[in-house]
């Protein structure tokens, strides 16, 4: 089991951060996390003792920015069970998104072919896929939720046809929390020649996730939700699929060689995507966390996350006040004050120095399942405690003052 209060020491903005002048309880980990010190500290180490560029330099102090940059590379492939040279270096999940639309799906997809998606997907795997439906003339179809709001192997079966050619969904939903049975879904796509795109955004930081074993095309997360800075995101990818993958940016450090005549000659992947200076302390700090995690261990961490959301759920069950959409699901809590905007909601939790967030939480087409525009969510990470969520329900409680 973890030792959440020794944790608890390694993140400063636990020790001293308040907000609206009291403690800070930070229950928006689904937007983005805390960095403990170790992740500063690599950033730091970084821009003050070996601010050169990556792969660039033939200098010692080049050649130390290229080890480190490449460390995470080979920490991100023992952290998902693939090859380093799978590991695309992007800028969030949303830029991963993006290359495996415009990169893979605009070059492989024709006019009428289907790619499967829920009305559960955040903006960022929804918007690209529209585009490139725009443009080539594929279309977007949805596989339905159950009741519950989670996706079942049954639903992807049935939203299947012989023009689907793409799967393209959270492994974990950001609003509703839900768990999809990602490797019955890459079985069943694969048996008909379909490629699946996984978006790990909130699953990679809160579980172990192997993706040989769950044998996904494609999968992408975002360093900034575990821990990492932002602007530094993980394309994986199947190499064969890399391969034929076209890049989306080009430029300095994609290429071997290049023509007056236009001809380019690019380098293999992962470095054909990697055009331009990249995110190098995005990099570094992305490795610190990523061993930090390992550390820790990734099954400790999704085991006491299920326990604190457990508790969070049975409490809040146990309140008139309140109406949660999603009590058995295993990561976002979805929930309403009932009668109260979600945006007052918010604000409420904010003058008791709790961050929750409130609204659509960028899936704006889930509303069309749960039928209500506005939800407030809690997001748990592994250094919330028990103890802060006892204050969370008891500022729940107090919904009811905006009623009177
Ligand atoms: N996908 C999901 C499920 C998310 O929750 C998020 C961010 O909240 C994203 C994609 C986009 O991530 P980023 O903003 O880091 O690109």
């Amino acid at each position: 089991m973890l030792d959440v209060m020794k944790i608890r020491q390694d993140f400063p903005m636990l020790n001293g951060t308040k907000m609206h002048g009291q403690p800070l309880i930070y229950f928006d980990n689904g937007a983005t996390t805390l960095k403990p010190q170790c992740v500063i500290d690599a950033v730091c180490d970084y821009l003050t003792n070996y601010s050169g560029n990556a792969h660039r330099g033939d200098y010692d102090l080049s050649h130390d920015v290229d080890t480190q940059f490449e460390k995470t590379r080979k920490l991100v492939a023992q952290l998902i069970n693939c090859d380093h040279h799978e590991v695309v270096y992007t800028y969030g999940s949303t830029d991963s998104l993006n290359l495996v639309a415009f990169g893979y799906g605009m070059t492989h997809l024709n006019k009428d072919d289907e790619i499967l998606l829920t009305v559960a997907e955040h903006a960022s795997n929804t918007l690209p896929w529209f585009e490139v439906c725009d443009t080539i003339g594929s279309v977007v179809k949805y596989i339905d939720l159950n009741e519950e709001g989670a996706v079942t192997l049954e639903n992807v079966a049935k939203a299947i046809t012989d023009k689907t050619k793409i799967i393209s969904i959270a492994q974990v939903s950001n609003v509703l929390g839900f768990n999809a049975p990602i490797k019955e879904i890459c079985k069943l796509a694969h048996e008909k020649g379909i490629i699946v795109c996984v978006d790990g955004a909130q699953s990679i930081p809160h579980q172990k996730v192997d993706v040989k074993d769950l044998d996904v095309d494609f999968l992408v997360f975002s360093g900034h939700k575990m821990c990492g800075s932002t602007g530094v995101g993980i394309l994986y990818g199947k190499y064969n699929l890399l391969q034929e993958t076209k890049p989306t940016r080009w430029g300095g450090g994609s290429n071997s060689r290049y023509k007056s005549c236009g001809l380019v000659k690019l380098k293999t992947a992962p470095a054909k995507f990697e055009a331009g200076t990249p995110n190098i302390e995005g990099v570094i700090g992305l490795g610190a966390a990523i061993e930090y995690l390992m550390a820790i261990g990734m099954d400790n961490i999704h085991q006491y996350e299920l326990k604190l959301r457990q508790y969070a759920v049975e409490k809040l069950l146990e309140l008139d006040n309140i109406e949660v959409y999603n009590p058995n699901s295993h990561g976002a809590i979805a929930f309403n004050i009932k009668g109260v905007f979600s945006q007052d909601g918010a604000s409420l939790f904010n003058t008791h120095g709790i961050a929750i967030r409130a609204g659509q939480h960028c899936a704006k087409i889930l509303d069309e399942f749960l039928g209500i525009s506005q939800t407030l969510r809690a997001s748990f990470y592994f250094y919330n405690t028990f103890e802060e969520i006892d204050k969370f329900i008891e500022v729940c409680k107090k919904g009811d003052d905006f009623l009177d």
